[in-house]
């Protein structure tokens, strides 16, 4: 066996997501495009586009997912969405012309304190008060898709895992629909935390948020902000080919798409990835794992077809 690549007995439904941020300036737009192309041809069961802190991202937010869908035809474009620095109404007029551009399936979060990460959490005035609150809001119009957050590791602000778990439970009850997670590297960490949410009841799926590593020292800086760990074995793994750039790039790709097969072979089906709006390490990623492309599928589908014509014959 493999640690980086799938047989192709061990591909059957794997499904991947991908994760989008709304770009700042017109070159960051052209290469977020472009990397929604590139990715394209793993056919994703759906890609998201986030919302920014505090809200900030708003307009950027709703012009992104409208050309994603309307632009690039990527129909099964997902929109997150906060409970942060804005009052009901606000949000609900976002809801609506998101879902007047076609999305019908929303990321529904809290958000970070408008304070930034570490301060303490306030809602809005006459906003949304938690995530489950927006994800109510979220199921009272209608017939959509609902993700949320989870945290294998545990919310900073969450005092233990339990209290993360009852608040998973919460969204759950509200009408989410499926989990997204919070980046890990070591999948024992997700194994043990799947086995605490089972036992809780919940039954949607859980899906592993994957952050392949382009570059180890934000990597560090952002997981020490939102409570992920990297394992030391990573960090010696990569910060000796600092100056590198080959080496490391291969490096990292050999390390998410072990990530990738090892939660495979214990039973997971789908993947969310974070893309920071790149294409290359994704794809490299996605290749070494052995996910079909589009052209592939295409075959694989013929040669079946085939088959099913020749035992009908
Ligand atoms: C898949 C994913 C996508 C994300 N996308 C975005 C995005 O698009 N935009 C963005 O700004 N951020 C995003 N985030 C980050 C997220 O907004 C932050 O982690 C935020 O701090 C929590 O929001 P949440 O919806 O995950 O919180 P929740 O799931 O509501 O809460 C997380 C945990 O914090 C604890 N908690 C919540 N509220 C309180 C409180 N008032 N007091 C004490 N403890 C509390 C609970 O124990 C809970 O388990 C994303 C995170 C993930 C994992």
């Amino acid at each position: 066996m493999t640690a980086q690549t799938l047989y192709p007995a061990e591909r059957g439904n794997l499904r991947l997501s991908f994760e989008y941020f709304p770009p700042k300036t017109d070159e960051m737009e052209a290469q977020l495009f472009q990397t929604a192309e590139d990715l394209s041809v793993f056919c994703p069961a759906f890609v998201t586009v986030t919302y920014g802190a505090g809200g900030s991202t708003k307009t950027r937010s709703l012009t992104t997912v409208k050309r994603m869908i309307e632009e690039k035809g990527f129909a099964n474009t997902a929109a997150h969405l906060t409970c942060v620095g804005a009052p009901k109404s606000e949000v609900d007029t976002v809801i609506d012309e998101f879902l007047s551009f076609g999305v019908r399936h929303f990321v529904a979060l809290r958000g970070d304190p408008q304070g930034g990460i570490g301060s303490t959490y306030a809602p809005f005035p006459g906003g949304y008060e938690s995530s489950s609150d927006l994800v109510r809001a979220l199921r009272d119009r209608g017939d959509v898709e609902i993700s949320v957050s989870s945290y294998p590791e545990k919310h900073p602000e969450s005092p233990d895992v339990d209290a993360d778990i009852d608040m998973l439970k919460r969204k759950v009850d509200a009408g989410a629909t499926r989990a997204l997670t919070q980046f890990f590297f070591d999948n024992d960490d997700f194994e043990r935390y799947l086995e605490r949410v089972r036992r809780a009841g919940i039954d949607i799926p859980i899906v592993p948020g994957i952050l392949p590593i382009n570059n180890l020292a934000q990597v560090q800086k952002f997981a020490g902000l939102c409570g992920a760990s990297v394992p030391e074995v990573i960090v010696t793994r990569l910060a000796h080919l600092e100056d590198q750039p080959t080496e490391r790039f291969k490096e990292a790709t050999h390390i998410a798409a072990e990530q990738i097969v090892d939660l495979a072979r214990r039973g997971v089906r789908d993947f969310h990835l974070y893309t920071m709006n790149r294409s290359p390490l994704i794809t490299a990623v996605c290749d070494l794992v052995g996910f079909e492309r589009a052209d592939e599928m295409a075959q694989s589908e013929h040669v079946a077809l085939k088959a099913v014509a020749g035992a009908a014959a």
